[in-house]
């Protein structure tokens, strides 16, 4: 495994899961702590959207699960 968050978030536009590419876990847990908007990306529409709000509670779940076992 990488140090790639294994994430997804739902695209807006075609409503598939897209996978969150291209973020550490590290920036993740920053980006969270911070309030900064997490974008995720769709390949097929080319389309940028900012996490909403319940998937960043999720994220931060996901997060705090994966460094847990890690510890
Ligand atoms: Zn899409």
């Amino acid at each position: 495994m990488s140090d790639s968050a294994p994430f997804s978030s739902e695209c807006p536009t075609c409503k598939h899961e897209r996978l969150l590419t291209g973020y550490a876990r590290e920036e993740l847990i920053e980006l969270l702590r911070t309030g900064a908007d997490i974008e995720a990306y769709c390949i097929s529409c080319d389309e940028h959207w900012p996490l909403p709000t319940e998937e960043r509670a999720d994220l931060a779940r996901t997060l705090a699960r994966t460094l847990a076992r890690k510890a």
